[in-house]
């Protein structure tokens, strides 16, 4: 199943919702309607009863479609979580490139909800060194404090493309780098473009993941390459807290990023940053001068 967030309401899509960001449209299923009201619009509110509406949404009929998407009516699947986690150097070609250790525990910081947003938002460029990093993003559909890792993927609702847009140098000013604040500027955190639930995966723990800039492929890896998997990463950080339906967790980029080149590349007004994973689908993120 895949749903998306169209205009703030909650909707079942199909699977050619993938690639909707080159344009066109999909037919999708209003789930408040289709629902009689059982489910309410709320693409966030959905995950406090992520089992029962997974039941009930795996009978929905596509045929029964009543809304028309496009890209530029998609927001962020999860718009509100209560927590953002990110994860640093969780693949070993991109600790070495940016000449760092690969890490023996799961290096944790935050994107600040604010810049979530959806798949084809534009990216307002602030001052400074803006660079790209392609993720993959699991969203918590089952509260979960000291999961094991076997039952890890059991309290996934599903995973998205997610886009890490970073600001060098507020990150990396001062005696202690400034990861949460640097990659929190207005839609910085583009996700989508659909929640795609785990089953519908060949394999939910490979699958290749990539980032362009006009057509020009930056970044090309797989998803098992990381050094910390999907349920490594949902067992330690419940571990520590209590992971809430909701909860969106970006799981760590591959190498290839701008400041691990030689010359260093960041993004330029004008550009159109493509990030995709297999399976799952593609973002579109132009930028834009100013910010
Ligand atoms: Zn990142």
């Amino acid at each position: 199943m895949r749903i998306a967030n169209v205009d703030g309401r909650l909707t079942i899509v199909p699977g050619a919702i993938a690639s909707i960001v080159d344009g066109g449209t999909v037919d999708g299923v209003d789930v408040e309607r289709a629902s009689g009201g059982r489910f309410g619009s709320g693409p966030q509110e959905i995950f406090a009863r992520w089992e029962e509406f997974e039941s009930w949404a795996r009978d929905v009929d596509l045929a029964a479609a009543d809304v028309t998407v496009t890209a530029a009516d998609l927001g962020p699947v999860a718009p509100h979580p209560a927590q953002v986690f990110a994860i640093g150097l969780n693949y070993a070609a991109h600790a070495a490139e940016t000449n760092r250790a690969a890490p023996t525990s799961p290096p944790t910081f935050t994107k600040f909800p604010t810049c979530l947003a959806g798949p084809a938002a534009s990216v307002n460029l602030p001052p400074g060194s803006v660079d790209w990093e392609v993720e993959l993003v699991a969203v918590v559909g089952r509260l979960a404090r000291n999961v094991a890792r076997a039952d890890a993927w059991a309290h996934v609702a599903g995973v998205a493309v997610g886009q890490d847009f970073s600001e060098r140098e507020l990150q990396m000013v001062g005696p202690a780098p400034q990861f949460s604040l640097a990659k929190s500027y207005p839609n910085f955190g583009p996700i989508g473009p659909a929640l795609v639930t785990p089953d519908e995966l060949t394999d939910r723990d490979d699958l290749a993941i990539g980032c362009a800039i006009d057509g020009e492929s930056v970044q090309s890896s797989r998803t098992s390459m990381m050094l910390f998997d999907v349920p490594t990463l949902v067992a330690h950080l419940s571990s520590v807290l209590t992971l809430l339906p909701g909860d969106v967790i970006f799981t760590g980029t591959p190498s290839g990023v701008g400041m691990g080149r030689d010359p260093k590349r960041f993004l330029k007004p004008g550009e159109v940053v493509v990030s995709e994973i297999e399976g799952v689908g593609r973002l579109r993120n132009p930028t834009t001068a100013g910010g």
